[in-house]
């Protein structure tokens, strides 16, 4: 919960704040960019919403925000903002919201379909948010990119009943039901495709959606700054130079958004993506 005598002097007078809890994650200025702006190493409101649809995107940022670091100064409605997640992003996939203080408000994604739903990295076991799961036919597989950010990933196999996969490497403390071996690409069926990526842990690994949709975990993102796709030089804990390599391996796949954990995500054409990504490359091989 926000506390309003701990807030950033920074935000403008109004309904929304921002305390000095925030661990600068980004969440809140993806989702309303009206509304909250980087202030350095935390967030601000820099703006209080003037249209109910502002309002409702201040309030989902409340929602997802990884450490409650916002707050209102009147009492608010949030019910609209709860059940807003997880929000569509397109055709069947949706971005969970609700982030986890334990995955550094890393973003977590739902794949929706017939043969059993996906989950991509752990989001916080909310109840709100573990009903709405519910209702759109629960999770049948919970796919963990890597050790960083499994969060609650206990509480929702005990929950849904969900097989986990996770990389061995990774797997340390996650008892997964399918831990998966070596450096080449698994498939877990006809649309879904695991392609190990060392670099930013030993065990990381991407997962690539019926060729469209790459659900990047900390390997990769976009940067509207570069405008283009970035790695995190300063977060390769295991290997910069293996980052590099296992980067090469994404430029045989077709797929036109990145959805990372942390990070911007990105639509293109695959093929200017491919561009992107070979220009992401170029710049990691300068970058010691
Ligand atoms: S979502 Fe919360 S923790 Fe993340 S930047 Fe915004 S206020 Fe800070």
């Amino acid at each position: 919960m926000a506390n309003l005598k701990h807030s950033y002097s920074e935000n403008v007078p109004g309904q929304f704040f921002v305390d000095n809890t925030c661990i600068d994650c980004d969440l809140c200025r993806q989702i309303a960019p009206d509304v909250f702006r980087d202030e350095g190493d935390h967030s601000v409101v820099y703006r209080q919403p003037e249209s109910p649809k502002q309002t409702q995107r201040a309030g989902m940022a409340l929602v997802a925000c990884p450490t409650g670091s916002i707050g209102t100064t009147s009492k608010t409605n949030l019910r609209p903002a709860m059940d807003a997640f997880p929000e569509r992003i397109e055709d069947n996939v949706y971005f969970c919201g609700y982030a986890s203080p334990d995955t550094y408000g890393a973003a977590s994604y739902l794949i929706q379909r017939p043969e059993g739903n996906v989950l991509i990295d752990s989001p916080r076991f909310a109840s709100n948010l573990v009903k709405r799961l519910e209702e759109l036919g629960g999770v049948a597989i919970m796919f963990m990119t890597h050790r960083d950010d499994i969060a609650e990933h206990q509480k929702l196999r005990n929950h849904f009943g969900c097989q986990r996969v996770i990389h061995r490497a990774d797997s340390m403390s996650v008892p997964a039901e399918h831990i998966l071996d070596g450096d080449d690409a698994v498939a877990l069926d006809d649309e879904l495709l695991v392609v190990p990526v060392p670099g930013h842990t030993r065990g990381h690994a991407v997962l690539l959606y019926r060729k469209k949709f790459l659900f990047t975990g900390d390997h990769l993102a976009w940067s509207d700054d570069r405008d283009g796709l970035v790695a995190f030089r300063s977060v390769a804990w295991y290997s910069w130079r293996e980052q590099t390599q296992s980067m090469k391996r994404l430029l045989g796949l077709d797929f036109q958004w990145v959805l990372p954990g942390h990070g911007r995500r990105g639509h293109l054409p695959a093929n200017l993506m491919r561009q992107k990504l070979v220009n992401c490359i170029e710049w990691m091989q300068k970058v010691s």
